[in-house]
């Protein structure tokens, strides 16, 4: 048996999706697949030959690579890194070819020109491949190949030619904006370096990029990132995810500064970053970060349904980051805008903010809480009255105790309004929701999406080109789509309709 080391992982990201499969089922298709990597394309698609590679070892035991004997070798070296167990040979199941005209239905074919990514010859075209457009094919390419494995198993597998295309700027079905030769980006702040993480990373070490990457992600490689972490080998497990950034970016334009603090820690990623890439895990994190008010943030996701990806540019103008993941509802009151900052129960919250109390003490009895449907436990009662609210947040903020005591006298409304809005507490944990798992070309394009955004911000003729809509949505579970577009919204209660935010951010940023 081949199957990757980190096969639980693999089985834990694929079987949400395979749900009439079992874990044995799964193990039996893929020693049943050979997949076949098939490269007849120019030198401009190399890169997204060789993510394409690096996806399909971390899920198939069973690889064919056909391409010129320089590449080939890569690859095969690349593939036993990442799956020293990987078999080479064996009869072909499937194939993915990298080239500009259809094949046999069996074959899943793609091609990029351009800015333009193309599926099963859906068209054509000379111009070279922008590098994002070429990776971003690759990524598709195992999407389209995962879908023609387990086809029996999925709601819309892949069981015929699914001609189509789309174009990562504008993402119509086709267009033609310049692909420039180098992109000048600046000082740019990487949160989070995980999977998606780390094909952004990827991204633009794959073009000429001039600037400064700081990458900022307090944890090191565990086994189980190796499924879908793409700059990880199998002997990687340990080493800090900041370093990975900068082994991979060594021979770039880019200087990486490795940061290997949570998010907000130290001066490093402080609030009122110029330019911020946020990979990060959960909604609360990337609430967390919007509130540090940097001046241009870029965002992707994967989850379980879909993948997607987002800009803010415009702070109170436009939905900002913690719109897309601000709670529903109705418009909160403060006293619940500031218990969504600290996840913290909306009565404590009231109840320090009505009696001005300091966060450094417990709140004192008698407790005299409105009626609502879902009243605090006695047990919790009990622990807002002994232990400090500062105590209960300290480690979420990752406040030692030093920190804790600069506080400690300070209201609740002082800390919100300095510690939160301010950014002087603000940081974010690099926790991963185990439950939903992506698949490795999920978080990859992901990825691709995010480091797309920065370098389509950073040329004119590309930012005149992008959608209006400032959110873009892509499900792999499906044939192409034509339109990727989603209008996000600006949310009622969130932090960019607040005015203490909204004065933070004039005052920083004009
Ligand atoms: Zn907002």
């Amino acid at each position: 048996v081949s199957l990757p080391r980190f096969f639980d992982r693999v089985a834990t990201s694929a079987l949400p999706l395979l749900p009439a499969a079992g874990r044995e089922a799964l193990t039996s298709r893929l020693e049943a697949t050979t997949l076949a990597l098939a490269f007849r394309g120019n030198a401009d698609l190399n890169a997204g030959f060789m993510l394409a590679v690096n996806l399909a070892a971390r899920l198939y035991p069973q690889l064919v690579i056909e391409a010129p004997d320089e590449l080939a070798a890569e690859a095969t070296t690349l593939a036993q890194a990442i799956n020293p167990n990987v078999d080479f040979g064996g009869k072909t199941t499937h194939r993915l070819s990298f080239a500009d005209a259809p094949a046999e239905s069996d074959t899943v074919t793609v091609f990029a020109t351009g800015w333009n990514i193309v599926v099963d010859g859906a068209r054509n075209g000379t111009e070279p491949a922008a590098p994002p457009a070429a990776l971003a094919a690759g990524a598709l390419g195992i999407g389209m190949i995962f879908r023609a494995v387990f086809a029996d198993w999925l709601e819309r597998g892949r069981t015929e030619r699914e001609p189509g295309s789309f174009n990562l700027i504008t993402l119509s079905e086709w267009s033609d904006p310049p692909v420039p030769e180098r992109f000048a980006v600046g000082r740019v702040h990487l949160a989070g370096a995980g999977a998606v993480g780390e094909a952004a990373i990827l991204t633009l070490g794959s073009a000429t990029v001039e600037g400064e990457l700081v990458v900022v992600d307090p944890d090191t490689v565990e086994l189980s990132n190796l499924q879908r972490y793409v700059l990880t080998r199998d002997s990687d497990e340990g080493v800090a995810k900041p370093a990975l950034a900068k082994r991979e970016l060594e021979k770039s334009t880019l200087n990486v500064v490795e940061v290997t603090t949570p998010w907000g820690r130290d001066e490093r990623s402080a609030p009122g970053q110029e330019t911020v890439l946020t990979a990060l895990d959960s909604g609360s994190d990337r609430i967390g970060l919007q509130a540090g008010l940097h001046r241009r943030v870029y965002n992707a996701y994967t989850q379980p349904t879909d993948i997607g990806w987002s800009r803010h540019e415009a702070f109170g103008i436009q939905p900002c980051l913690a719109c897309l993941y601000w709670p529903r509802g109705s418009r909160p009151h403060q006293y619940q805008l500031v218990a969504g900052a600290l996840e913290q129960p909306a009565l404590r919250i009231r109840a320090y903010l009505a009696s001005n109390r300091a966060v450094g003490q417990p709140l004192a009895p008698p407790l005299q809480l409105p009626q609502t449907p879902s009243p605090p436990t006695p047990e919790e009662v009990i622990h807002w009255l002994t232990t400090p609210l500062l105590t209960d947040i300290a480690p979420r903020y990752g406040l030692d105790t030093e920190t804790q005591q600069l506080w400690s006298t300070k209201t609740l409304d002082q800390l919100y309004r300095k510690g939160i809005c301010g950014g002087g507490l603000v940081r974010v944990d690099g926790v991963e929701d185990a439950v939903l798992v992506p698949l490795a070309h999920q978080s990859a394009l992901a990825g691709v999406m995010l480091a797309t955004q920065l370098l389509i911000a950073s040329d004119e003729e590309l930012r005149t080109a992008r959608p209006h809509e400032t959110e873009g949505r892509l499900d792999l579970r499906r044939r192409l789509p034509i339109s990727l577009t989603s209008e996000a919204t600006k949310r009622d209660g969130c932090l960019c309709s607040d005015n203490d935010f909204l004065a933070a951010s004039a005052a920083r940023w004009g």
